[in-house]
Order: C-alpha cells, then structure tokens, then sequence
C-alpha cells in the first residue's frame, strides 16, 4: 500500500510488485507499485498539508518526531526481524540499525527547537537587518536499500524538523521496511499529507515526477553516483535544491608505526560490515611493507571467523548480498584481479550448498597483490571483498588514496601525530578517521567530496538543507 494524505491506499493502475527474502528467495508479500499519478497525488498531499505544518510551532513538530521516536523503540524487535528478512543483515545488526534510526527522529526533535536566526546591526540607528530561516517546502527523498530504515529516517526527521512535508520513494528491494516505518509516522500522529510514501519497482516514473512537478522545492537523495548525476541534472532544470550522499571507494591506510593487528581487527569489522554493503566500506586497504603480512594474517584469520548465513539463524554474522546483479558484480572483480596476478587468500566464490543455494552469497573474501589496473582498484565494489595494496612510503600512498573520482570516508592508523594531522588534512575525504572505524554521530556533518555527493546529513547543517535564508530590513 502507498501512504498518501494520511491513508493507505492501492496504486492507481492497481498493481503490485513482490518483496523478496535475499537469503532465502521466498517471496514475502505484494506492495503496491507506484506511478506518477500517485507520485503527483502524494506531492498534492504535501503541498496542501505544507501551510499548516510549517506554521506549527518547532516544539509542536518536536512533540511528534519524539513520539514517533517512542515507537520506533517498541517495535525495535518486529522491524528488526522485517529488516532482516527483506535486507539480509543479522537479526543483531538490524536491531542496532532500528536504534541508530530511531536516534534521527529523537535528535532532530531536538534541533528543530534550536533554528535560530539573526539580527545585523545596522550603520542607521532606526533601522534593524534580521535573518531568518525557513522552510523550502515539499521536500522529496530517494533512499536506498542498504540501510532501509535509518535512510528514511535521516531525510524525513531533519525535513520534518525544519517545518517541511516529504514524499519518499524507497528502493524496490525493501519496500516493507518503508511500509513499516511509515506505520510509525502513521501512529505518531503525524498530520495527514506530512508524510507520504511511494514504494515502485520503476524508479523512473516516480523519479521523473518528483524532479518535474514544480511543487517539490527539495530533493535529498542516497544512492550512486551516477543516479546523482542524473537528479542533479534534472533538479537544475527548476533550480531545485538538491543533496547528494552517492558512492565512495574508501582507501584505509595502515602505516608501520601502527599496531597492524588491531588495525586488522578494525578492517574485518568495518569492510564486512552488512556484507560490505556500505557506502564507507573501506574498497582499497593500504598496508606499509613492514607490516603487511602480520596484518593480512590478522585479517585472513578474522575473516575467517565470519559465519555467512540468513541473518535470523544464531550465530550468523554476515548475510547475503541484496541480489543476483551484485553477485555478479563480485563476480567480475575477482575474475578481473585474479587474471591480472591477485591472490585470493580468502574466500573468492559463490558461497554454495543447501544453505546457500536459494540466496546470494558471497564467501566473505581477502585479495592480495592487487595492482591499479585492476577494476577491483578503480570500482566501488559494494560487497564484501577486501583487496590489499602494499606501499612504501607517506606520499606514494596518498596519491594512490586520493586517485579516484570518489571521496566520502578514509582510515588512516599511525602512532605519529604529525602524520596523523597530515592525514586529516591531505585525505581528500568528507570524513577521515584515524586509529578507529565506524564513528558516525548525529551531531557530526556527514557529506562526499568530489563525486561522493553535495551537502550534508547529520549536525545543524543536516536540517539547513531542508530550509532556506531570508534577509529582512526594517525601518523603524
Ligand atoms: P541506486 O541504484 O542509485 O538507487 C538508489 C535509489 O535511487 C533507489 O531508491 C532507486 O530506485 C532510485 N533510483 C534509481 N534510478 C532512479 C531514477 N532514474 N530516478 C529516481 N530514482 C532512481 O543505488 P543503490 O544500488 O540502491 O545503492 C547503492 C549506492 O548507494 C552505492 O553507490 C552506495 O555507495 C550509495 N550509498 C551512499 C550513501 C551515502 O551516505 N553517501 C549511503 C548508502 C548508499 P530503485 O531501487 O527502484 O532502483
């Protein structure tokens, strides 16, 4: 079912599509298949319901955010198992992503009581210059599958916040955990046409509608880059404001001055992480000579102590691919590397066997000798492989993490601190980290550089992107 005006209701052509168990290739129920008359039903919803809600008070648009906050943690356990069953990741895993989206709608709640303006004093005693913010208007949201509640959540809480409606689409692939989560913003209370929903199985339609239909000031969009590309393009066209989390090709950099093993340990954690599916996923794992084989001993040996399975069986902690394509992207990656002179230390197929067979899995893999004319080097890979460079010295390695198209996260481990600081500051990154993996936090701006995307989500910059300045002058 599609949410639209505060009801859920068949698409127009009443058609459905399927959702389907990754791990398993069960089908798991029929959602409706949004076009654009229903797209345009939605942005109807919004825009009529937008006067309203951007008069709203922030502590009023506070109280509901924090509601929906409230009952996201209920039902914690019930989204968890549909994340799992339509997502694949570990029941563990999926309970974690349900908390870290419930965080958005909690934290935004916050932010939206703290939009400040400002008051410029003037050359003229009796006038008065004042700054205020407000609201764009409807906004849209694209999201994708890898994390499919907590990308919904990171768009809708800082609009929401900020005094905007949204119409999302969600990826074909998880569509019930956007139902799902948009039966929380139904119970929360939510006024209707606040929030709407489009589930479809062709983006294009959808994604035409909303970059063409005038009443949509704002698209904040996650996915690839070249689908970036394409909405920048076609937002230009009515200057609609637009931002951008796209791919990234990470490089992680592990220095001789650094303990290699517990770097290794950080590596298995942060590249496997849902089954490498992550757009800071480390895609090009750089280790000084000196260190390499205690480090690619660590890592082989922890990853080898990854248990692939479906993700609600105990014990699993690594689950399938999304689908097939992706399958057969790790495919031709690890084909390419080995016939260019790759070793496969790990993993490197298919996983097969009956607990496998009806899914799409990747045995969790470790190449070695990898070289840049490989595609693996150049290519975001988006599963779980991790290939290894060795280098020599502090210049070579940061031309070879900075050669690349692509610039969202980067690692850096080293006990020097000069070096350390060289790293913040000559990663071309839009997040770097030393010595640690995976520290993301709502109050920290999170945004690509180069083709990784424009704009920020997280911290007061993520509700800025959903309003816009207005100067005033006063005579007095
Ligand atoms: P994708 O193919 O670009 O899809 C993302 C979303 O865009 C989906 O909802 C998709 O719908 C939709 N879409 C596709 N074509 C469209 C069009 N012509 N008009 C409007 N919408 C369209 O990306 P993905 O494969 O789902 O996600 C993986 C990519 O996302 C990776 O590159 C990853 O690095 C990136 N990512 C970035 C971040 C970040 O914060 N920077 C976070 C997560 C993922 P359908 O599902 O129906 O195709």
């Amino acid at each position: 079912m599609l949410f639209i005006d505060g009801k859920w209701v068949e698409a127009a052509s009443g058609r459905t599509f399927n959702a389907v168990n990754p791990a398993t290739g069960e089908v798991l129920g029929q959602v409706a298949d949004g076009r654009s008359e229903d797209t345009r039903a939605a942005i109807d919803a919004a825009a009529a319901a937008f006067p309203d809600w951007s008069a709203r008070t922030a502590y009023a648009r506070a109280a509901l955010l924090a509601e929906a906050h409230r009952l996201m943690l209920e039902r914690q356990d019930e989204l968890a198992q549909v994340m799992t069953k339509e997502q694949g990741k570990p029941l563990r895993m999926a309970r974690n992503e349900v908390g870290y989206a419930a965080d958005f709608l909690a934290w935004f709640a916050e932010e939206a009581k703290r939009v400040y303006g400002e008051t410029i004093p003037s050359a003229r005693a009796d006038q008065r210059f004042i700054v205020l913010h407000q609201a764009v208007g409807v906004a849209a949201a694209i999201t994708p599958w890898n994390y499919p509640i907590s990308m919904i959540t990171r768009k809708v809480a800082p609009a929401l916040a900020a005094g905007c409606t949204i119409v999302v689409k969600p990826a074909e692939q998880t569509p019930l955990c956007a139902v799902e989560t948009f039966r929380v913003f139904e119970d929360a209370g939510f006024p209707p046409g606040v929030v709407n929903l489009i589930t479809a199985s062709d983006p294009q339609p959808v994604g035409d509608e909303l970059l063409t239909n005038r009443a949509v000031r704002k698209i904040s969009f996650t996915g690839s880059t070249d689908v970036g590309k394409h909405i920048a393009a076609r937002a230009a066209e009515q200057m609609k404001r637009v931002s951008l989390e796209l791919g990234g090709h990470a490089p992680f950099i592990v220095y001789d001055d650094a303990d290699p093993e517990h770097a290794a340990k950080g590596l298995a954690l942060v590249k496997f992480l849902n089954t490498g599916q992550a757009c800071i996923c480390p895609n090009r794992i750089f280790v000084q000579r000196g260190v390499a084989d205690s480090f690619i001993d660590t890592l082989v040996e922890r990853v080898g102590r990854l248990r692939p399975g479906n993700g609600l069986d105990d014990g699993v902690t690594i689950g399938p691919l999304i689908d097939e394509p992706a399958l057969a992207k790790m495919q031709r990656q690890v084909d390419d590397a080995r016939s260019l002179g790759a070793t496969v230390r790990a993993g490197g197929d298919r996983l097969a066997g009956e607990a496998f067979d009806n899914g799409q899995f990747w045995a969790p893999t470790v190449l070695t000798d990898v070289t840049p004319d490989m595609v693996i080097y150049r290519e975001e890979t988006f599963g779980p492989i991790a290939p290894v460079v060795v280098f020599d010295d502090e210049d070579e390695v940061v031309a070879m993490a900075n050669d690349t198209t692509y610039g969202l996260a980067a690692t850096a481990w080293t006990q020097n601190v000069g070096r350390a600081h060289r790293m913040l500051k000559r990663l071309q990154a839009g997040s770097v980290q030393v010595n640690c993996q995976l520290v993301f936090d709502h109050d920290v701006p999170f945004g690509g550089h180069k083709q990784s995307g424009w704009g920020h989500e997280f911290g007061k910059e993520g509700i800025d992107m959903y309003m816009k300045t207005k100067s005033a002058w006063i005579q007095l």
